[in-house]
């Protein structure tokens, strides 16, 4: 648990900025006004728009801190003892073939010595294994990726995200979404609040007109934009496809990790606990099994 890339810190700040700027021209410029003869109205949605601030700032620290998740070295090392198990109890016939090609190899390049890394790559290259992360030295697991910015191999990685900070993968793609809707359902307020406002003859006056109705454009783009991302997550999380993986062609017509029902496709994702649906809770492991058939090697 930390934060992933010190050097993409500029832009979670940004996105601070945005938000804290929504949640002070929202709290103390539009609701005053507003409500001025209402304290009643004034108080709830006061407490509604801060409880939701709150689960936004969470779901978001959330997406930051926690791991997207990484192979098990042991998972790993277990698999490459398998695969070496795998490879001694060959017949005689195999091995020989293997000398010889690297044999040729020395041949040619009578320099090089074949080290662990090598001896490795040649066995899952006689296997027609393509799960071998050359920069981690490390085994795949199925749907990990490795990635350029975070350089750690992401299980089920969906994309590198700037404005998280982080890698969005296994573990934390729930607190991705999560940080979206609520943002999203903040900043739809904004707009239909003020927007409705402005355009009924409206008490409010100078400085605080202006900030309301720069509040106003600012949340209409965002939720434009978040709205489309946020579509397009959750119609690839319901066919169980990850953005890596919506650019590979076969996936379209024949995706293996594709479960019969949508709802199952989210549990993948969101965990067996409805609780975790909504709310940017830790999962405790014991108690709320992740289905992870679409990992198991
Ligand atoms: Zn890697
Ligand atoms: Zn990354």
């Amino acid at each position: 648990m930390k934060f992933q890339n010190p050097k993409g810190i500029f832009s979670v700040i940004f996105v601070y900025a945005i938000i804290l700027s929504e949640y002070y021209v929202f709290v103390f410029h539009y609701l005053p006004y507003r409500y001025s003869n209402n304290s009643g109205s004034t108080i709830f949605i006061g407490i509604e728009f801060t409880l939701i601030y709150i689960i936004i700032h969470w779901a978001y620290i959330q997406a930051q801190i926690q791991s997207p998740g990484h192979p098990s070295p042991d998972l790993a090392k277990n698999y490459q003892e398998h695969i070496l198990e795998e490879i001694k109890n060959r017949t005689k016939k195999h091995t020989e073939i293997i000398q010889k090609k690297r044999k040729q190899k020395l041949m040619k390049k009578y320099e090089l010595a074949i080290d662990e890394e090598d001896e490795i790559f040649d066995i899952i290259q006689t296997m027609q294994l393509d799960s071998y992360c050359f920069k981690c030295k490390n085994i795949k697991q199925p749907r990990t990726h490795h990635c350029k910015e975070c350089n750690k191999c992401i299980l089920r990685m969906d994309h590198h995200c700037r404005w998280v900070n982080n890698c969005i993968g296994m573990k934390n793609h729930r607190f991705f979404c999560q940080f979206i809707i609520y943002a999203l359902l903040c900043m739809s307020q904004c707009v239909i609040f003020i927007t409705i406002e402005l355009f009924s003859g409206t008490q409010l006056k100078g400085n605080s007109k202006f900030l309301c109705q720069m509040c106003a454009l600012t949340c209409l783009l965002l939720c434009l934009s978040m709205g489309t991302l946020l579509s397009f997550h959750l119609y690839h999380i319901a066919k169980n496809v990850t953005t890596v993986e919506f650019h590979i062609e076969e996936m379209k017509t024949d995706n293996p990790f594709r479960k019969l029902k949508i709802i199952d496709n989210f549990r993948e994702l969101f965990g067996q606990l409805y609780i975790n649906w909504i709310l940017p809770l830790t999962e405790n492991e014991s108690k709320t099994k992740i289905t992870n058939d679409s990992f198991e090697l």
